[in-house]
């Protein structure tokens, strides 16, 4: 067997899911909303699952890069969001999730013996990814508590192998946003190294307060070299029905598409004309999406910091990072935590140290973090039993 997955240990998102399963815990784990998107779009997946008119269309294969009515809705997005102009027939390819999109997207740029550099914290698939490509990923650390981008270190990563950048803003666990400075730096070191970008922008709409979303593709230069990543799932709150797309240059697509009619060929067809329906929403949808999970963020870091743990800051995404050095037993690490806190509290979380690849003895190991994206009272009831076991 391969060992790049056989000794690959189980997603802790599964292993925490199940433990708060058979704790009756409140998962505030796994980050998936716990009420459903909007109305309109199960009803276009639903209606179109059975609609005459569409023929073979219907339930048949979709076109390998995607269904033109939600390439075109993709291509839109990109226009009224950043100002992007975009060739819906040659320049976006839909996937199955964006771990899929971000599965093809490595396969089309990196052979084996590239580098690809990659900020940590990170998201569980990154790794592995990487590593069954072949590919030897160069990771660069932000630190709590402010994940400051170390200019230096990355610097020091990038070098003659570096094919490209792996990164996700907003990102995943930590709520930062990076700021256009920040992005500049990234696109400097693309530009001399002549390296590619993959931009896991998943979160792209869970954006709060003054911060906003720069996608590194609308930087100078980097229309050729940012390849921009969504997902469906994040941005309508569907998050089982795997849709995501890819946003690249026409001279990356194509080999893009080539990966994508490897792995998967295709996606479900009606819930392709649901997303396309969802990005195709008012600005008023978007900003609601945000505002309700801006309240959502404030209401659990109320919470938490009342219970006197020091919350971290979030700009973005559906996550919460809290310190809990004050609570750790001696010996005990942030997993450790995490599974008595679900056992005992009965209140599940995600230890920080997951998001990073190796040893974690600073303060990044001794953090959880805590999805928000739950009914309000969900989160109440679970800083009331956080309160009734600190
Ligand atoms: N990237 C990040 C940073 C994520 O948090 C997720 C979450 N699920 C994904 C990618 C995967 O998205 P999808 O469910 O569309 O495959
Ligand atoms: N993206 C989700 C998270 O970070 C989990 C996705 C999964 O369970 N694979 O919590």
């Amino acid at each position: 067997l391969n060992p790049g997955l056989s000794a690959l240990p189980t997603t802790i998102f599964t292993v925490m899911s199940a433990l708060a399963a058979e704790h009756g815990a409140i998962n505030l784990g796994q980050g998936f909303p716990d009420t459903e998107g909007p109305a309109e779009l199960v009803a276009e997946a639903a209606r179109t699952l059975s609609d005459p008119d569409l023929g073979e269309a219907r339930n048949q294969y979709p076109p390998l890069t995607g269904l033109p009515v939600l390439r075109e809705a993709v291509a839109a997005a990109n226009r009224r969001f950043h100002g992007l102009e975009i060739d819906p027939a040659r320049e976006v390819i839909v996937t199955s999730g964006a771990t899929e999109a971000l599965a093809a997207s490595l396969a089309a740029l990196v052979a084996p013996g590239d580098e690809v550099v990659v900020i940590e914290p990170l998201y569980d698939t990154y790794l592995p990814t990487l590593r069954l490509l072949g590919a030897t990923p160069r990771l660069v650390r932000l630190e709590p508590p402010d994940w400051r981008l170390p200019v230096a270190a990355l610097e020091a990563a990038f070098g003659p192998k570096t094919k490209a950048l792996l990164f996700n803003s907003p990102m995943n666990p930590t709520g930062k946003v990076f700021t256009r400075e920040e992005l500049a730096v990234l696109a400097g070191l693309l530009e001399r190294h002549d390296a590619y970008a993959v931009c896991d922008e998943v979160y792209e709409h869970l954006v709060f307060g003054a911060a906003r979303h720069i996608p590194l593709m609308t930087l100078p230069g980097m229309r050729h070299r940012a390849i921009r990543i969504g997902s469906a799932g994040k941005t309508f709150s569907f998050t089982g029905w795997k849709v995501g797309y890819v946003t690249a240059d026409a001279s990356l697509a194509p080999t893009i598409a080539k990966a994508h009619q490897n792995l998967t060929f295709t996606t479900a067809p009606n819930l392709q004309r649901a997303t396309a329906l969802g990005l195709g929403l008012d600005d008023a949808y978007f900003a609601q999406l945000a505002a309700t999970l801006a309240a959502r963020r404030d209401r659990l870091a109320a919470g938490l910091r009342a219970l006197g743990l020091d919350v971290l800051g979030c700009d973005g995404s559906y996550f919460l990072i809290a310190d809990i050095s004050a609570h750790l037993r001696p010996g005990e690490d942030d997993l450790a935590f995490c599974q008595r806190m679900t056992r005992e509290a009965r209140v599940t979380a995600i230890p920080l140290s997951a998001f990073y690849d190796g040893a974690t003895s600073g303060l990044e190991g001794r953090c959880v973090r805590f999805a928000f994206c739950k009914r309000e009272r969900v989160l109440d009831e679970a800083v009331s039993r956080l309160h009734a076991w600190l």
